[in-house]
């Protein structure tokens, strides 16, 4: 049995790694599970998975969580705090880690699993955006696996031929042409978009998330977080990695030969599909997701993505190419930008205006130590929260 432990077991990608565990009980095991605050979904987990662990970052709700389950008579030991999301990341007993939480939380209990050579199912782009290099080198460093539950890196990892970990060029690949939706406000007039509100944000045409990385989505940030992602795993740089607009999501990704060829990866939107690739990679197991009807399609539509209406993406790009903490700085303002869009206190073009400024402000460094990164992601998020507070900056 393959010991599983599952860091943010109570959001949209945790809901959807348990839905695939669930299919194969001869196969997996639960040995623990993590969330932030959400008991009430996470008791229920506890019952359905009876998980060893059952880690609540926050203290109130491991507390209000243990007497539940104490009650229900469960022997699941609970415990709090971000150093226990270390612990149940490096267990002896736990085999593969789905590291499911979101934004920089997670970065620390995903190094904990690589530290400690295990299966890293990574959805957690923002931990390879902060750290790469610091990541990869402790994934080859401790042997473990690190394969990607993103969809886009998920149908490229799919498409790339062996040994593509020493660079590109000796494989015959050219590029990675990295697939977007486009998100909601792909053809709204520009003149609206600064009256969009978070329902709007987070209303995606094709996928269900969590409400961070829907906004991204929305303000196609996700995308370049997802080319910085994509630069780490398979070892490339920006200038490799092409932007597609794909409005449809069917193709979630391709790689373009030397030879003219160009390999996609295929599939309903659905998450269970990459999950079950790289749970059950090299071999293929049943996800719970229909076969793709490709007569329902219909049409697959392509575009260049308009960097005046996506702002992120430009500066993403721009940070890649600066190298050093400057991804990590960016993706520090990026989520205090959000969650302040998300609370009503900034409106959504504010977003990208907040981490242009931020990058212009906070100096970047040699990305060499995990105390330098967190350093300077405290001081872009405090350099954030300086820019959101200037008057009429809220105005939505
Ligand atoms: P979500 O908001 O639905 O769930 C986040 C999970 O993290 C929850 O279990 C929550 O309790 C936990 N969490 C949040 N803050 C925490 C903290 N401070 N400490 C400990 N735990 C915390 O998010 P999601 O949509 O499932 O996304 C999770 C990650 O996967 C993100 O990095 C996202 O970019 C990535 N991802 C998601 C999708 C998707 O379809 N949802 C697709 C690709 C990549
Ligand atoms: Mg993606």
């Amino acid at each position: 049995m393959i010991g599983v432990t599952v860091l943010g077991a109570t959001g949209s990608i945790g809901v959807s790694t348990l839905d695939v565990i669930a299919r194969h009980p001869d196969r997996f095991r639960v040995v623990a599970l993590t969330a932030n605050t959400q008991v009430d979904r996470m008791y229920e987990q506890c019952l359905s998975f009876k998980p060893e662990f059952a880690v609540m970052a926050d203290d109130n709700a491991a507390q209000q969580l243990a007497d539940r389950l104490k009650q229900a008579g469960s022997e699941t030991g609970v415990l709090s705090g971000v150093e226990n999301l270390e612990k149940v990341a490096s267990l002896p007993q736990t085999d593969y880690v789905m590291a499911a939480i979101v934004g920089a939380a997670g970065l620390l209990p995903a190094l904990a699993a690589a530290r400690t050579g295990k299966r890293i199912l990574l959805a957690n782009k923002e931990a390879l955006v902060m750290s790469g290099q610091l990541f990869m080198d402790e994934v080859s460093k401790n042997k473990a696996e690190l394969l990607p539950i993103d969809s886009e890196h998920n149908a490229i990892f799919q498409c790339m031929p062996e040994n593509f970990a020493n660079g590109l060029d000796g494989v015959g690949v050219n590029r990675i042409l990295l697939t977007a939706s486009g998100g909601p406000f792909r053809t709204m007039p520009l003149s609206d978009l600064k009256h969009v509100t978070p329902e709007q944000a987070c209303n995606h045409p094709n996928w269900d998330m969590g409400r961070k990385i829907s906004v991204d989505s929305a303000t196609m940030m996700n995308k370049g977080l997802e080319v910085i992602e994509a630069c780490w795993l398979f070892n490339t740089t920006a200038d490799h990695i092409e932007v597609v607009l794909h409005p449809q999501s069917v193709i979630h990704s391709m790689v373009a030969y030397a030879d003219g060829s160009v390999l996609a990866q295929l599939g309903n939107p659905d998450m269970r599909t990459p999950i079950a690739h790289a749970m059950s990679w090299p071999e293929r197991m049943e996800s719970g997701v229909e076969s793709l009807n490709i007569f329902d399609i219909a049409r697959l539509d392509f575009e260049k993505p308009d960097f005046d209406r996506f702002p992120c993406l430009r500066l993403a790009f721009e940070a890649v190419n600066a190298g050093g903490t400057a991804s990590a700085i960016l993706n520090a303002a990026n989520e205090v930008a959000v969650q302040a869009f998300l609370d009503g206190n900034l409106s959504f073009l504010g977003i990208s205006e907040v981490i242009e400024t931020v990058l212009g402000e906070v100096t970047g460094h040699e990305a060499s130590s995990l105390e330098i990164i967190l350093a300077d992601d405290a001081s872009a998020r405090e350099s954030a929260q300086r820019c959101i507070a200037v008057p009429g900056r809220s105005a939505i």
